[in-house]
């Protein structure tokens, strides 16, 4: 399965492995606040983050040559 990143309102990323039509994608922030409360979850809304691959530009430092 692929992995996809996902993004609460709060500002709190995870990553989580899921289907490519987001499914069973998780709608709440699974990310831990709280040190003392091992079980107290963020549990803000979450949005999946479409990650662009990186571009590449072959040639693009071929000036400094
Ligand atoms: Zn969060």
């Amino acid at each position: 399965m692929p992995l996809y990143s996902y993004k609460c309102k709060d500002g709190h990323t995870f990553d989580l492995p899921g289907r490519m039509d987001g499914s069973d994608a998780p709608t709440r922030c699974m990310v831990f606040v709280d040190r003392d409360d091992p079980s107290r979850r963020c549990d803000a809304a979450v949005e999946r983050v479409i990650a662009a691959p990186a571009r590449v530009f072959p040639g693009a430092d071929s000036w400094r040559r």
